[in-house]
Protein backbone atom coordinates (compact mmCIF):
# COMPACT_ATOMS: atom_id res chain seq x y z
CA UNK A 1 0.00 0.00 0.00
CA UNK A 2 1.17 3.54 -1.15
CA UNK A 3 0.98 5.87 1.64
CA UNK A 4 -0.89 9.09 0.16
CA UNK A 5 1.14 12.08 0.02
CA UNK A 6 -0.53 16.08 -0.58
CA UNK A 7 2.67 18.32 -0.86
CA UNK A 8 2.30 22.01 -1.16
CA UNK A 9 4.87 23.86 -3.41
CA UNK A 10 5.05 27.65 -2.14
CA UNK A 11 7.32 28.63 -4.96
CA UNK A 12 8.93 32.21 -4.31
CA UNK A 13 6.13 32.76 -1.63
CA UNK A 14 5.90 33.58 2.03
CA UNK A 15 8.20 35.06 5.01
CA UNK A 16 7.63 35.04 8.33
CA UNK A 17 4.21 35.75 8.34
CA UNK A 18 2.88 33.04 6.87
CA UNK A 19 4.34 30.33 9.38
CA UNK A 20 0.75 30.94 11.13
CA UNK A 21 -0.63 28.93 8.04
CA UNK A 22 1.71 25.93 9.03
CA UNK A 23 0.46 26.15 12.84
CA UNK A 24 -2.99 26.22 11.52
CA UNK A 25 -2.80 23.06 9.00
CA UNK A 26 -0.75 21.14 12.32
CA UNK A 27 -3.76 22.09 14.45
CA UNK A 28 -6.49 20.52 11.16
CA UNK A 29 -4.53 17.37 11.06
CA UNK A 30 -3.05 16.24 14.07
CA UNK A 31 -2.67 12.72 13.40
CA UNK A 32 -3.07 12.82 9.51
CA UNK A 33 -3.65 9.84 7.74
CA UNK A 34 -2.23 11.08 4.40
CA UNK A 35 2.05 12.59 4.56
CA UNK A 36 1.73 16.14 4.07
CA UNK A 37 4.88 17.71 2.76
CA UNK A 38 4.98 21.42 2.40
CA UNK A 39 8.32 23.16 0.14
CA UNK A 40 8.36 26.39 0.77
CA UNK A 41 11.13 29.23 -0.25
CA UNK A 42 14.32 28.19 1.44
CA UNK A 43 14.99 31.38 3.24
CA UNK A 44 11.85 29.88 5.26
CA UNK A 45 12.73 26.32 5.98
CA UNK A 46 14.58 26.44 9.32
CA UNK A 47 12.21 28.79 10.78
CA UNK A 48 9.08 26.40 9.47
CA UNK A 49 10.72 23.43 10.63
CA UNK A 50 10.97 24.52 14.55
CA UNK A 51 6.75 25.65 13.47
CA UNK A 52 6.40 22.05 12.34
CA UNK A 53 8.50 20.27 14.85
CA UNK A 54 6.54 17.91 16.55
CA UNK A 55 3.70 17.97 14.29
CA UNK A 56 3.16 15.58 11.57
CA UNK A 57 4.39 18.02 8.82
CA UNK A 58 7.26 17.57 6.73
CA UNK A 59 9.29 19.90 5.27
CA UNK A 60 10.79 19.97 1.36
CA UNK A 61 13.29 22.47 -0.82
CA UNK A 62 11.96 23.39 -4.02
CA UNK A 63 15.34 22.90 -6.41
CA UNK A 64 18.91 21.66 -5.03
CA UNK A 65 22.41 21.81 -6.90
CA UNK A 66 24.00 18.84 -7.90
CA UNK A 67 27.42 19.45 -6.40
CA UNK A 68 28.10 19.18 -2.58
CA UNK A 69 29.57 22.66 -2.09
CA UNK A 70 31.69 25.01 -4.43
CA UNK A 71 31.34 28.23 -6.62
CA UNK A 72 27.72 28.39 -7.42
CA UNK A 73 26.40 31.69 -6.24
CA UNK A 74 22.54 31.77 -5.08
CA UNK A 75 22.51 27.66 -5.55
CA UNK A 76 22.13 25.58 -2.85
CA UNK A 77 23.13 21.79 -2.21
CA UNK A 78 21.16 19.17 -1.40
CA UNK A 79 23.00 18.43 2.14
CA UNK A 80 22.28 22.07 3.12
CA UNK A 81 18.24 21.79 2.72
CA UNK A 82 18.67 18.83 5.14
CA UNK A 83 20.90 20.35 7.31
CA UNK A 84 18.00 23.35 7.55
CA UNK A 85 15.10 20.86 7.77
CA UNK A 86 14.44 19.65 4.81
CA UNK A 87 13.02 15.76 4.42
CA UNK A 88 12.41 16.21 0.65
CA UNK A 89 13.05 18.48 -2.19
CA UNK A 90 10.85 18.81 -5.21
CA UNK A 91 13.04 18.62 -8.80
CA UNK A 92 12.64 19.29 -12.42
CA UNK A 93 9.36 21.63 -11.87
CA UNK A 94 8.26 23.05 -15.16
CA UNK A 95 8.91 26.03 -13.86
CA UNK A 96 12.72 25.62 -13.49
CA UNK A 97 12.94 23.60 -16.61
CA UNK A 98 11.57 26.76 -18.26
CA UNK A 99 13.35 29.81 -16.64
CA UNK A 100 16.54 28.20 -15.68
CA UNK A 101 16.63 25.57 -18.80
CA UNK A 102 17.18 22.74 -17.03
CA UNK A 103 17.28 19.35 -18.85
CA UNK A 104 16.38 16.37 -17.84
CA UNK A 105 19.96 15.23 -17.29
CA UNK A 106 20.26 18.43 -14.84
CA UNK A 107 17.34 16.81 -13.06
CA UNK A 108 18.79 13.26 -12.87
CA UNK A 109 22.38 14.93 -11.74
CA UNK A 110 20.52 16.61 -9.11
CA UNK A 111 18.26 13.58 -8.22
CA UNK A 112 21.35 11.48 -7.72
CA UNK A 113 22.49 14.39 -5.20
CA UNK A 114 18.85 14.65 -3.25
CA UNK A 115 19.37 10.69 -2.63
CA UNK A 116 22.95 10.89 -1.61
CA UNK A 117 21.63 13.51 1.25
CA UNK A 118 19.28 11.42 2.21
CA UNK A 119 16.12 13.39 0.69
CA UNK A 120 12.91 12.54 -0.95
CA UNK A 121 12.69 13.63 -4.62
CA UNK A 122 9.42 14.90 -5.55
CA UNK A 123 10.68 14.62 -9.42
CA UNK A 124 8.29 16.76 -11.78
CA UNK A 125 7.18 15.68 -15.28
CA UNK A 126 4.66 17.40 -17.80
CA UNK A 127 4.10 18.36 -21.40
CA UNK A 128 3.50 21.64 -22.85
CA UNK A 129 -0.07 22.55 -23.96
CA UNK A 130 1.54 22.38 -27.46
CA UNK A 131 2.84 18.78 -27.01
CA UNK A 132 -0.26 17.88 -26.11
CA UNK A 133 -1.99 18.73 -29.11
CA UNK A 134 0.05 17.28 -31.25
CA UNK A 135 -0.44 13.95 -29.49
CA UNK A 136 2.87 14.05 -27.94
CA UNK A 137 2.06 13.54 -24.37
CA UNK A 138 3.22 10.11 -23.54
CA UNK A 139 6.45 10.21 -25.57
CA UNK A 140 6.84 13.38 -23.79
CA UNK A 141 6.08 11.72 -20.67
CA UNK A 142 8.02 8.78 -20.87
CA UNK A 143 11.43 10.34 -22.56
CA UNK A 144 11.09 13.29 -19.23
CA UNK A 145 11.11 10.20 -16.77
CA UNK A 146 13.71 7.99 -18.53
CA UNK A 147 16.36 10.69 -18.19
CA UNK A 148 15.02 12.86 -15.13
CA UNK A 149 15.12 9.20 -12.56
CA UNK A 150 18.86 8.14 -11.90
CA UNK A 151 19.42 3.92 -12.47
CA UNK A 152 20.54 3.43 -8.79
CA UNK A 153 18.59 4.39 -5.48
CA UNK A 154 15.40 4.77 -6.74
CA UNK A 155 12.52 3.17 -4.89
CA UNK A 156 9.35 4.22 -2.59
CA UNK A 157 11.00 5.26 -0.55
CA UNK A 158 13.51 7.39 -2.11
CA UNK A 159 11.63 8.91 -5.09
CA UNK A 160 7.91 10.47 -5.77
CA UNK A 161 6.54 11.61 -9.23
CA UNK A 162 4.67 14.41 -9.90
CA UNK A 163 2.89 14.56 -13.36
CA UNK A 164 2.04 18.30 -13.83
CA UNK A 165 0.61 19.38 -17.37
CA UNK A 166 2.51 22.15 -17.99
CA UNK A 167 -0.47 24.26 -18.88
CA UNK A 168 -2.71 23.08 -16.06
CA UNK A 169 -0.33 24.89 -13.68
CA UNK A 170 -1.60 28.21 -11.98
CA UNK A 171 -4.16 28.58 -14.73
CA UNK A 172 -7.30 27.04 -13.61
CA UNK A 173 -7.15 24.24 -16.20
CA UNK A 174 -6.90 20.76 -15.18
CA UNK A 175 -7.20 17.84 -17.74
CA UNK A 176 -9.92 15.14 -17.95
CA UNK A 177 -10.23 12.21 -15.22
CA UNK A 178 -9.14 10.10 -18.46
CA UNK A 179 -6.52 12.45 -19.21
CA UNK A 180 -4.85 12.04 -15.52
CA UNK A 181 -5.61 8.31 -15.44
CA UNK A 182 -4.17 7.96 -18.44
CA UNK A 183 -0.95 9.70 -17.91
CA UNK A 184 -0.54 8.04 -14.10
CA UNK A 185 -1.06 4.18 -16.14
CA UNK A 186 1.50 5.14 -18.15
CA UNK A 187 4.18 6.27 -15.60
CA UNK A 188 3.50 3.32 -13.40
CA UNK A 189 3.72 0.74 -16.56
CA UNK A 190 6.92 2.69 -17.72
CA UNK A 191 8.24 2.71 -13.99
CA UNK A 192 7.70 -1.50 -13.58
CA UNK A 193 9.13 -2.14 -16.46
CA UNK A 194 12.43 0.18 -16.00
CA UNK A 195 12.79 -0.64 -11.57
CA UNK A 196 10.76 -4.11 -11.65
CA UNK A 197 8.83 -4.87 -8.48
CA UNK A 198 9.78 -1.31 -6.87
CA UNK A 199 7.44 0.58 -9.26
CA UNK A 200 4.65 -0.43 -7.27
CA UNK A 201 5.93 1.58 -4.03
CA UNK A 202 6.21 4.95 -6.15
CA UNK A 203 3.47 7.56 -5.46
CA UNK A 204 2.38 9.45 -8.15
CA UNK A 205 1.42 12.52 -7.48
CA UNK A 206 -0.78 14.84 -9.74
CA UNK A 207 -0.18 18.79 -10.25
CA UNK A 208 -1.83 21.54 -11.91
CA UNK A 209 -4.74 23.97 -10.57
CA UNK A 210 -5.76 21.10 -7.52
CA UNK A 211 -8.41 22.90 -5.46
CA UNK A 212 -10.80 21.68 -3.02
CA UNK A 213 -13.27 21.87 -5.65
CA UNK A 214 -11.80 19.19 -7.78
CA UNK A 215 -9.76 17.39 -5.43
CA UNK A 216 -11.97 14.54 -4.46
CA UNK A 217 -12.63 13.51 -8.58
CA UNK A 218 -8.93 13.95 -9.34
CA UNK A 219 -7.68 11.54 -6.07
CA UNK A 220 -10.62 8.87 -6.88
CA UNK A 221 -8.65 8.24 -10.55
CA UNK A 222 -6.53 5.13 -10.91
CA UNK A 223 -2.74 5.45 -10.13
CA UNK A 224 -2.96 9.06 -8.20
CA UNK A 225 -1.46 8.91 -5.03
CA UNK A 226 -1.73 12.55 -3.98
CA UNK A 227 -1.34 16.01 -5.53
CA UNK A 228 1.45 18.72 -5.44
CA UNK A 229 -0.68 21.42 -4.70
CA UNK A 230 0.41 25.62 -5.64
CA UNK A 231 -1.34 28.06 -5.06
CA UNK A 232 -4.32 26.36 -3.00
CA UNK A 233 -1.18 25.71 -0.25
CA UNK A 234 -0.02 29.06 0.67
CA UNK A 235 -3.36 29.03 2.68
CA UNK A 236 -4.50 26.47 5.40
CA UNK A 237 -7.49 26.69 5.25
CA UNK A 238 -7.62 25.25 1.54
CA UNK A 239 -4.68 22.82 2.19
CA UNK A 240 -6.40 21.13 4.81
CA UNK A 241 -9.77 20.49 2.69
CA UNK A 242 -7.84 19.13 -0.06
CA UNK A 243 -5.31 16.81 2.47
CA UNK A 244 -9.41 16.06 3.79
CA UNK A 245 -10.01 15.31 0.56
CA UNK A 246 -7.16 12.74 0.43
CA UNK A 247 -7.41 11.07 3.52
CA UNK A 248 -11.14 9.44 2.52
CA UNK A 249 -10.40 9.11 -0.85
C1 LIG B 1 2.77 23.65 -8.89
O1 LIG B 1 3.36 24.70 -8.85
O2 LIG B 1 3.41 22.61 -8.75
C2 LIG B 1 1.34 23.67 -9.09
C3 LIG B 1 0.74 22.52 -9.30
O3 LIG B 1 0.71 24.88 -9.04
P1 LIG B 1 -0.88 25.15 -8.99
O4 LIG B 1 -1.48 24.18 -8.01
O5 LIG B 1 -1.01 26.57 -8.52
O6 LIG B 1 -1.40 24.94 -10.36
Amino acid sequence: MRKKLAAGNWKMNGTAAALEEVTALAGAHPRPVADILICPPATLIDRMAAVAKGTAIALGGQDCHAAHTGAHTGDIAAHMLADAGATHVILGHSERRTDHGETDADVRAKTLAALDAGLVAVVCVGETEGQRDAGETLNVIGTQLAGSLPDEGVTGATVVVAYEPVWAIGTGRVPTIEQIAEVHDFMRAELAKRFGDVAEGIRLLYGGSVKPANAAEIFATSNVDGALVGGASLKAVDFSAIISALEVA
